[in-house]
C-alpha cells in the first residue's frame, strides 16, 4: 500500500463527519433525497450577505496591474491594513498591518501558526470535545496535542489546564464559540487562562502562546458577548477565517492577527509569513483579499441560524433529549440517550437521520448536529429523533 502507515492511522481514527457525509450520499440513493436529513458537516447554507455579492462583482470588474502575479506572502498591505483598522476597534489593542498575515482559511492559519511555533516534541493543550483536526495540524508541525476535558457545562477547566503543562508546552489551542459544543467562553475564563499562561511562562522561562481559532467569532445569539482575547492575553494569536460569517468556505479566506506586544513578534512574524509560503499555499487567494478588504464587519445573517437553533432545541427537548443550549455556532452537542454514541448514530441513521458521533470529537456519549440546514429539514427529522428516542428507552 503507497499511503504511509501514519497517514492510513490518520485515515482510521479521523473524520467520523466526512464519513457521515458520505454515507448520506449513499443513503439517499436509497431513500430518496427527500427521506434524508443531513446534519453531518458544518456547511453554512444561510446566503452570503448582498455586500458579498456586489464587492466580488466590483472586483472582478476592475483591471490592476499585476493582480494575478504573486504578492508579499503575507498578504496585500492594503488588506491587512483594512483587517488592521477593524480589529483594532474590536479587540481594544493598537494594531497595524504588520501583525497581521492571510492565510488560506483558518485551517491554513492553524497550520501555519503550528509550524511555525512547534519545534519536534513540543506540546499544545487543547480542551476536549474539540475540532478534531487540530491533532493532525500540530502533528504537521511533529508537536504533540495533550488533550484535556473540559468541565460538564463544556466550559474550560482551568485546573486541568493548568495542570497539563510541562516544560515541553508551547501553546494552548482554544475554539470560542465552540465546535462542537456551541459553547462561549467568558471574560473571566480569559482573564484566569491569561494568568495560568504568564504563570507559566515565568515557571519555565520560555513563551507560550494562546493559539484562539475563531471562525465562529460573529455567529452568536442572545446578546452573549464574546471577549477579546487580545484584551487579556498579551501573548494571544487568532486565526480567523471568513468561510461561516461570509458563508464562502470555498473560497479558502482568513488570517493571523497577532497581539502587538507577543513575546518575540518579529521573530513568530517573520516565520509565520515563511512558513504561508513553504506549506504550499503561497498566499492567501488574490480576489478573495481584494473582495473582504471592503466588506469589514459585514457579515451573514445570524438571526436565520438563531432560529434554527430554538426550532431544533425546542423540537428534542419535547422528545426528551438533554443538551446545553449553544450560545453560538450552528452545532449543537446532544447527549446520546444510550452510553455508545456510535450505536445511537447509526439507530438515527436507519431513520435517515445523519448526524455525527461524540467520539469523533474527542467527546463520547454525545452527539452533534450541524443545524446549518434548511428549516424543513429540521421540522422533519423531529418524528424521527422522537421515534429514535422512545426505541432506545432513553437513560
Ligand atoms: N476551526 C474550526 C473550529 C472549524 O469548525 C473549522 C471548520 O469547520 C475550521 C477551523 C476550518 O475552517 P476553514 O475551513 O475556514 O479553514
Amino acid at each position: 500500500m503507497p499511503v504511509s502507515k501514519k497517514i492510513q492511522g490518520m485515515l482510521s481514527r479521523s473524520s467520523w463527519i466526512r464519513k457521515m457525509f458520505e454515507e448520506g450520499l449513499l443513503l439517499r440513493q436509497k431513500l430518496g433525497p427527500e427521506n434524508v436529513f443531513d446534519f453531518s458537516l458544518g456547511n453554512p447554507n444561510v446566503p452570503p450577505p448582498t455586500e458579498f455579492d456586489s464587492a466580488l462583482r466590483d472586483v472582478a470588474g476592475q483591471t490592476l496591474p499585476g493582480q494575478h502575479g504573486y504578492m508579499p506572502n503575507a498578504g496585500y498591505p492594503e488588506t491587512r491594513e483594512a483587517i488592521a483598522g477593524y480589529l483594532g476597534r474590536k479587540f481594544k489593542v493598537p494594531l497595524t498591518f504588520e501583525h497581521i498575515i492571510m492565510t488560506c482559511g483558518a485551517a491554513g492559519a492553524l497550520n501555519v501558526t503550528m509550524k511555525t511555533i512547534l519545534d519536534p516534541g513540543d506540546e499544545v493543550i487543547i480542551p476536549t470535545p474539540y475540532f478534531v483536526e487540530y491533532g493532525f495540524y500540530v502533528d504537521n508541525a511533529g508537536g504533540v496535542a495533550r488533550l484535556v476535558p473540559t468541565k460538564e457545562d463544556f466550559g474550560l477547566d482551568l485546573e486541568a489546564i493548568r495542570s497539563a503543562f510541562t516544560e515541553r508546552t508551547r501553546a494552548v489551542l482554544i475554539n470560542s464559540p465552540n465546535n462542537p459544543t456551541g459553547r462561549v467562553y467568558d471574560a473571566e475564563t480569559i482573564r484566569g487562562l491569561a494568568a495560568i499562561l504568564e504563570e507559566k511562562e515565568r515557571l519555565y522561562n520560555r513563551a507560550v502562546y494562546l493559539v484562539s481559532d475563531e471562525p465562529y467569532n460573529e455567529i452568536v445569539y442572545d446578546g452573549v458577548e464574546l471577549p477579546s482575547i487580545m484584551e487579556f492575553c498579551r501573548n494571544s494569536i487568532i486565526a480567523y477565517s471568513y468561510s461561516k460569517c461570509l458563508s464562502v468556505p470555498g473560497e479558502r479566506i482568513g488570517y493571523l492577527a497577532l497581539h502587538p506586544e507577543l513575546a518575540e513578534l518579529k521573530d513568530v512574524l517573520g516565520g509565520m509569513i515563511f512558513c504561508n509560503r513553504i506549506l504550499g499555499f503561497i498566499n492567501a487567494p488574490a480576489l478573495m483579499q481584494r473582495v473582504i478588504s471592503r466588506i469589514q464587519g459585514v457579515q451573514v445573517n445570524v438571526g436565520e441560524y438563531q432560529r434554527k437553533r430554538d426550532l431544533l432545541c425546542e423540537g428534542l427537548r419535547s422528545c426528551g433529549y438533554s443538551f446545553a443550549k449553544p450560545e453560538g455556532t450552528f452545532y449543537l452537542f446532544v447527549r446520546s440517550p444510550v452510553d455508545d454514541d456510535v450505536a445511537y448514530v447509526r439507530a438515527l441513521q436507519k431513520r435517515g437521520i445523519l448526524t455525527t458521533p461524540g467520539v469523533g470529537f474527542g467527546g463520547p456519549g454525545y452527539f452533534r448536529i450541524a443545524y446549518c440546514v434548511d428549516d424543513a429539514t429540521i421540522r422533519n427529522a423531529l418524528p424521527g429523533f422522537a421515534e429514535t428516542m422512545m426505541e432506545s428507552g432513553g437513560r
